[in-house]
């Protein structure tokens, strides 16, 4: 499966904001955007010119690479999302927040979401107490997300599990922090969505 391979910090720097890739250290004096805040490449700290299709592309890529969606995937969901009934930017992050490894992510099985990419592609989560090793699976309403029994003992999962409480869980996301599972209670609400894009401005991008 095809996925950025390159510097994740750069990214940031690139969208100007903390997107959050590479887990603890994001939240360290070592994050890259807080030492260096401008965008990367020789010309990052020159004059910014801010054209209409500058802001909406920006916008795009920003949602991407939070969610660490390839161009192409990210195109079919924008697709997929004005088939759909309601507000199309709603629908779009509705069905990014819905894949597997950002629901991992979330519940706090993952630092980051390139680390639960990487822990559901290893086999280490259940839908329904069925493995599941697709990324971009996604869940629904009354879905359970687990932590595979025989993974518990993962030395990388054990670390996180200590942690879990620490982290904020969305209300559409209930956790059992005992069993390491999450049940899916219903699709995610836009105000529910944290992701900070203005899903609008892509709509526009892929409407010109
Ligand atoms: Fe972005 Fe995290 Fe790198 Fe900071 S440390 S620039 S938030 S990926």
């Amino acid at each position: 499966m095809a996925r950025y391979t390159g510097p994740v910090c750069r990214l940031c720097r690139r969208e100007g904001i903390k997107l959050y890739l590479k887990g603890e250290r994001c939240f360290s004096e070592k994050c890259a955007i807080d030492k260096r805040p401008y965008a990367p490449g020789q010309h990052g700290q020159g004059r910014k010119r801010n054209s209409e299709y500058g802001s909406q592309l920006r916008e795009k890529q920003k949602a991407r690479r939070y969610y660490g969606v390839l161009e192409s995937q990210f195109e079919r969901y924008y697709e997929e999302a004005a088939r759909r009934r309601g507000i199309t930017g709603e629908t779009l992050l509705s069905l990014l927040e819905s894949r597997l490894d950002n629901v991992v992510y979330r519940l706090g099985f993952a630092a980051s979401r390139a680390e639960a990419r990487q822990i559901v592609r290893h086999g280490h989560i259940e839908v329904n107490g069925r493995r599941v090793d697709i990324p971009s699976f996604l869940v629904r309403e009354g879905d359970v997300v687990a932590v595979r029994e025989k993974s518990r003992d993962n030395g990388r999962i054990k670390e996180l599990a200590e942690v879990i409480g620490n982290r904020t869980i969305p209300a559409w996301l209930q956790l059992d922090a005992e069993k390491l599972s999450g049940k899916v209670l219903r699709k995610p609400e836009r105000e529910e969505i944290d992701t900070p894009v203005a899903e609008q401005m892509i709509v526009e991008y892929y409407s010109r």
